[in-house]
Formats: C-alpha cells, structure tokens, sequence
C-alpha cells in the first residue's frame, strides 16, 4: 500500500527540518564567496550588467556581453550568437533574473 505524503503529513506532521551541525556565521565567508562566484557574470567577470539569466543553466551575465558575443560570432555556426555563454543552451534568457539575485546584483549597483 502506498501511503501518500498528505496522509503522512496528517498523522506524522510535516516532517521536521533536518539539523545542521553548522553555525550560519561559521560558513559565512565560505558562503560570500560562493555567491560572489554565483553572480559574477560568466563572461567578464564582473558583477553583470542589467543581467539576463539563462534558464537552461541559471547563470547570470551581462547583456552587452551577450551581445558581444554576438557580434564576434561567426557565420558558420548558425545560432551561435544567440546561445548562453555558458551552457550553449539556444538563447532563453530571462530579463527578470531570481529575485534574491537581483537583490545582490542592486547592492553592488552600477552608477546609473
Ligand atoms: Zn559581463
Ligand atoms: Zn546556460
């Protein structure tokens, strides 16, 4: 018999979050890094540019750098110029990136 999780959850409870054996301030550099390293565009490196997201990958990179790599592309691969500088995935960028990210990106704004 299977039982489902909403019959679970009704005699169980939602199930209890897990414990970490780890204090948020003791990975706290640990998780600025790998954020800084999160957002950084792809491309150039820097903190991106009015951002596009791939939504194949999630990677975050700078329009204009998109748009370099558009311009640099070659005739022979068709297609080319509209793929994510990451994942090669064919161009589905989101405008909008994740919020939380865009959060990040806002602090360390671009004069405008
Ligand atoms: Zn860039
Ligand atoms: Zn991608």
């Amino acid at each position: 018999m299977v039982i489902s999780d909403e019959t679970v959850n009704r005699i169980m409870g939602p199930e209890p979050i897990p414990q970490l054996d780890i204090e948020m301030s003791e990975i706290q550099n640990e998780l600025q890094k790998k954020m800084a390293e999160e957002i950084n565009c792809i491309m150039c490196g820097n903190f991106p540019y009015q951002p596009l997201e791939c939504k194949n990958c999630n990677k975050l990179f700078c329009k204009q750098c998109q748009l370099q790599l558009k311009n640099s592309s070659q005739q022979e691969t068709p297609g080319y110029d509209n793929c994510c500088p990451s994942c090669q995935a064919r161009g589905d960028f989101l405008q909008n990136i994740n919020k939380v990210l865009q959060n990040c990106v806002d602090f360390c704004e671009y004069p405008h």
